[in-house]
Parts: C-alpha cells; structure tokens; sequence
C-alpha cells in the first residue's frame, strides 16, 4: 500500500489538538475533514509525474520566486480536478447556502476558470476576484480566494516536494517562499537529529519559516523578522504561555506585526503545520490584543474572540 505521509501527519495533529485544548474541538471537527481532503490530494499526485518549473539560480539569487512570471498551465488537469474533488468539502466547511453552492459549482467545472483564480492568487491580482464575484452574482470574492487558496495547496506543495534538492542547493534569505512567493504563516525551530552512528541526540533549532500557500519550509535568520528584516533585540519581543513554552508568539515592534512560532524540539512528532495553527488560536487573540497584526491572514488569525 502507498504511504500517505501528509495524511498522517494531519490525522495526527488534529488528535493532539482534540486532546490538549478540547474547546478546539468544534473547529478541528468542521475544518478536519478539509484539511484531511487536501492532505490525500497532495499524497496522491505523483512527483515522477508532475511538470517541473525550471529552477533559476539567478533569479532566486536576485530575489525572485520560481513561479513569479512562470506558466501555471503545466498544472491545468491538476488544479481542475483538485478544485472538483474538494468542491463538496469547501462548501460544507464554508456553510455556503444552495444557490452560492451551485454557482460555485458552475464555475469550477470551467478548468479555465480554475487557472485563472491560481494566477491571480499567485500574481496577488486582488482586482481578478472581485471582478469575478460580480460577474457569478452569488459568490462572494472571500470565498473564491479561499477556494483558490485551497486549489493551490495540495498542487504547488507537491510542485515544491517534487523540486527537494533543486531548491535546497540555492541561497534564498527572503521572508516570503522562493517558491511561490507567498507569506509564512507560521514557524518552526527544527527538531533535534538522531545520529546512526551512536544515537546521540543534538543540534536541531534551525528556524524554518512555513509558507502559508504552498507549505515550503525554507531556512531563515533565527533573529529576524520576517516582514521587515528588523534584528534589533529591543524591538522584537517573545511571547508564550507559562505551561507551553515551545509555542510562541514573535512579534515585531518596529512593523507591528507577529508570526507564531514552534520549536519542534519539544515535540514528539513533526506536526502538519498547517493544520497546528488552528490549536493556537489563543495566541493570535493575545498576539492582537497586543496591537499586533498577524504577518500572513488567514482563517485562524482573523477569528472574533
Ligand atoms: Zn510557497
Ligand atoms: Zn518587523
């Protein structure tokens, strides 16, 4: 049988969730199912078989992302048939009512019209949603970024999976992803390593910023804000709670933004990290209350206490 890495991975992290914070539990019962979804798409795309963007060294060393200026069209059979499969699922997880559904469902069907909402999700061409939503009346241009937002996830992260070295072998200190350009949503100080050769356990702690589109994990200065570059110790300041010290809330002063953190090293699995934001809730509720604004919006981040 096939392993289904991201799969577990999700499966796994919502049970801890369930189990630490049980208030979580409504929101990981309705969004569970959507994020086990797009888990199963990325396990089942085949990187053998994907089409592979070309990798520019020159271009990520000036700065620019992979998928900046490339043709997503390599992708169409793949972007419409994971805009199909999770159609059901979007619109229950986003309690759309019948008519927005059906229009929704219209839309879809066109592999066109997919593509275009990954361009512009991609090219951050807000204006393509809007004009959108008015042309199909009844669905809202929130909800088309959402969906493209999730007809992106499972296609680009296996894109990103599939480039491993390619990627790996080129210098990027950027805090937006040298794949597909996107925000970090989130964090992560590496896990420690097992050595074979005597089992001893160390280093680990690198800081991994997490892209909120495409889930690329890339390298970044451990002391630095990723929005705007700052490393002044005065102005960036760490917040958690007592009892959970590995997860954290970095925030910057001198932008006002903030981004959670996890140091993996206190954990006993890698979690899928996009599924662990929505257990940390409570984080960007203090984080705002600080006046703080989260460096990437998502779902989660933008929730009324
Ligand atoms: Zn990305
Ligand atoms: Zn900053």
């Amino acid at each position: 049988m096939k392993s289904a890495p991201a799969r577990n991975a999700v499966e796994a992290t919502l049970e801890s969730i369930e189990k630490r914070v049980p208030a979580y539990g409504d929101l990981a019962r309705r969004f569970g199912p959507l994020f086990l979804l797009r888990a199963s798409l990325r396990d089942g795309l085949d990187d053998a078989r994907l089409a592979k963007p070309e990798v520019d060294g020159a271009k990520l060393s000036a700065g620019i992302p992979i998928l900046a200026g490339c043709d997503l069209s390599m992708w169409k059979a793949e972007f419409a048939k994971t805009a199909m499969a999770l159609l059901p699922m979007l619109a229950e997880s986003l309690g759309l009512d019948d008519a927005q559904r059906s229009a929704l469902d219209d839309f879809l069907r066109d592999p066109e019209h997919v593509l275009g909402l990954v361009q512009a999700r991609i090219d951050g061409n807000w204006k393509h949603f809007e004009n959108t939503s008015k042309q199909w009346g009844a669905i809202p241009d929130t909800v088309l970024l959402y969906v493209s937002e999730n007809v992106c996830s499972p296609v680009l992260s296996a894109v990103a999976r599939s480039l491993g070295e390619s990627l790996s072998d080129n210098s990027w200190d950027q805090g937006n992803c040298p794949v597909c350009g996107s925000t970090p949503s989130i964090s992560q100080l590496s896990p420690r390593e097992v050595t074979d050769l005597d089992h001893l356990v160390g280093g680990g702690g690198k800081k991994y910023l997490h892209c909120s589109l495409c889930g690329h994990d890339w390298r970044f200065k451990r002391n630095a804000c990723a929005a705007c570059g700052n490393d002044e110790n005065e102005s960036r300041e760490v917040f958690f709670k007592d009892d959970v010290k590995h997860e954290r809330i970095e925030a910057c002063h001198k932008c006002g933004t903030y981004c959670l953190n996890i140091d993996l090293r206190e954990c006993d699995a890698f979690p899928d990290l996009d599924t662990a934001q929505l257990g940390l809730i409570h984080l960007d509720i203090h984080a705002r209350s600080k006046d703080l604004s989260p460096m990437t919006p998502t779902l989660w981040n933008t929730v009324e206490p």
